[in-house]
């Protein structure tokens, strides 16, 4: 029939329109601010610096490497390197960003940094109130700001930080390992110099 197509979507269309005031499943929409949907798993929003234990500067991951602040592609993450060491997770001595700013007003949430990043030390947040009447100084974020603890990341993407702490954690045992076997071997390198100066050499005690 002529134009049989065209009633059959208008009744499709209809039908959805109804829907989507009485069934469940199709209000998508709430309303906000009274109204909140709780952030998906895999939301993200802009990034935030993971630190470990209760210290956050000392306990930051982040070891000023920059390879975010290059690859970032609108070029909104400021770092600047310390000039001395401290100790990172696995107990080695690393450079920290004596400051590391992300401008929140430039950041496109692209998660490139976070995928870049060889030390797991920069992640997405799933907040997204952030709005200020400030639209400078109030969006240029510092490391305190943009610090949050592990859990906080266990709490946002549980999936993503329980692969992430085992990795860390499978690094740790081997780091331990291998620092065990280097001690080991000093030892016992040492217990063996006293033995060799003692021995008789050749000729003595006939
Ligand atoms: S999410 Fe993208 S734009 Fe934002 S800081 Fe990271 S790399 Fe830059
Ligand atoms: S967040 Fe990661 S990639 Fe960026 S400087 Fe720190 S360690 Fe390097």
């Amino acid at each position: 029939m002529l134009g049989e197509g065209i009633l059959k979507g208008l009744a499709e269309t209809a039908k959805n329109f109804a829907g989507s005031f009485f069934s469940a499943e199709r209000l998508t929409t709430v309303e906000y601010p009274e109204d909140r949907i709780a952030p998906i798993e895999a939301a993200r929003v802009f990034p935030i610096l993971i630190y470990d234990g209760l210290d956050w500067e000392a306990g930051l991951r982040c070891v000023a490497c920059q390879i975010c602040e290059k690859e970032c592609p609108p070029k909104c993450i400021f770092i600047e390197k310390s000039k001395d060491k401290k100790p990172d997770v696995l107990g080695k001595p690393q450079f920290y960003p004596a400051a590391f700013d992300i401008d929140i007003s430039v950041c496109m949430s692209c998660q490139i940094c976070v995928e870049v990043c060889p030390f797991e030390a920069i992640k997405m947040d799933t907040v997204y109130e952030l709005s200020t009447e400030d639209r400078f100084e109030g969006l240029l974020l510092d490391r305190r700001q943009l610090a949050r603890p592990n859990r906080y990341y266990q709490q946002i993407h549980p999936t993503e930080a329980g692969v992430v702490d085992a990795r860390l954690a499978a690094d740790k045992v081997k780091s331990d390992a291998k620092a065990k076997a280097a001690s080991d071997a000093t030892a016992a390198k040492a217990a063996a110099a006293p033995a060799a100066q003692n021995s008789p050499k050749p000729g003595e005690g006939n």
